[in-house]
């Protein structure tokens, strides 16, 4: 590499603290319950979404990695939050994929304990990031955590992933339905049309999650 581009490439990351934090990023644990969190340190950003959503791949389409860093399908680790520790940066965690029509009310209650008391609970949680799929946002489940985050006092972001799947048409129609319902429900929040195979969106989801990471203060010792 010329020296010219390493200072290039230096800078950048200097400007997107996020991405080289996603880099750096290294599995901590699976929580199957609250009583296994690891404790709070630093900012705590949070990724959820239904299964298949797309949620890993994104991960890694903000990372700039195409090696699977961020792989919810690992096995045992698909009903558990996983931890990441992003170095000095802060946490990331990886909420278990909902919305299996199949799930029982068992696993449905399991699921709602483990992810509420996340969610209410984690008093590092900087931001959330729930991701829809731009097909049809918005499903009865999406709506359900939705409805969840309202209490949280957490930044929000919802992405709609895949959106290489849909014409300009389409995607104008879904960002602005979207939008629309989620004013509708008084449930504000950022909307970006985002795709990890075409890149859309990336670098706004990057620049907005930076802010989350920098404007958040680490828990005060003894807390
Ligand atoms: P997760 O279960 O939410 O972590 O979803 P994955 O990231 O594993 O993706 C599920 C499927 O959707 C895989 O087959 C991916 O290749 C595909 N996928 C993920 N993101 C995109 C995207 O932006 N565009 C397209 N066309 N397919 C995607």
């Amino acid at each position: 590499m010329e020296s010219r581009d390493f200072i290039r490439i230096s800078a950048f990351r200097h400007r997107h603290p996020l991405l080289s934090a996603l880099q750096h990023a290294r599995f901590l644990s699976s929580a199957a319950s609250v009583a296994d969190f690891p404790p709070e340190a630093g900012p705590e950003l949070a990724f959820a979404g239904r299964s298949n959503v797309g949620k890993s791949s994104a991960l890694n389409a903000l990372a700039g990695r195409r090696r699977l860093a961020f792989a919810s399908k690992t096995p045992g680790r698909t009903q558990t939050i996983n931890f990441f520790a992003l170095g000095e940066a802060g946490r990331l965690a990886d909420l278990p994929g909902y919305g299996h029509a199949s799930v029982s009310q068992a696993v449905r209650a399991t699921w709602d304990a483990l992810i509420g008391g996340y969610l209410t609970g984690r008093r590092t949680l900087a931001g959330v990031v729930l991701l829809m799929d731009a097909r049809r946002p918005l499903t009865a489940n999406d709506r359900h955590f939705l409805e969840w985050l309202r209490p949280v006092a957490a930044a929000r972001l919802v992405l709609l992933s895949k959106a290489d799947k849909l014409s300009r048409a389409e995607r104008v129609k879904a960002l602005a339905h979207t939008r629309a319902a989620l004013d509708k429900a008084a449930l504000s929040s950022p909307v970006v049309l985002f795709s990890s195979k075409s890149g859309e969106g990336v670098e706004e989801t990057r620049a907005l999650l930076d802010r989350w990471l920098q404007n958040k203060k680490p828990p005060e010792k003894g807390n």
